[in-house]
């Protein structure tokens, strides 16, 4: 088709009007979630504590899931930083890999990608 990537620009100047602001938007949200996980979970454990034998376990359990969301986040915040940089040398929507453009429907689920479906 050769009015795709007309289609697509029109697509995604329609959903991502202002991805700086959005981008920068989503780092803080990012940044905050991770500083919460960073800190040390007292009052759970404060709380957990005294109710049963074997809460132990939940608490580790819920520890290794925490540290799992945190390696998850710190990938997002360079995604995010990578996608703010895209922005300001002009490549916003384009493929780091293969320099093609993103799919529309994939930066409007993450319009922090800095790569398509096919190189991710
Ligand atoms: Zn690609």
């Amino acid at each position: 088709m050769q009015h795709h990537r007309a289609r697509y620009a029109l697509r995604y100047r329609h959903f991502v009007t202002d991805p700086l602001t959005q981008l920068r938007a989503k780092r803080a949200e990012v940044t905050a979630e991770l500083d919460q996980l960073a800190a040390p979970a007292a009052d759970t454990v404060g709380i957990s504590f005294g109710k049963r034998i074997g809460d132990g376990t939940s608490i580790a359990v819920e520890r290794i899931t925490q540290v799992a969301a945190h390696d998850g986040l710190q990938v997002t915040l360079a995604e995010i930083e990578r996608a703010e940089a895209k922005v300001l040398d002009g490549t916003y929507g384009v493929c780091d890999t293969c320099g093609k453009p993103i799919a529309a429907a994939r930066l409007e689920a993450r319009f922090w990608s800095t790569h398509c479906v096919d190189c991710a």
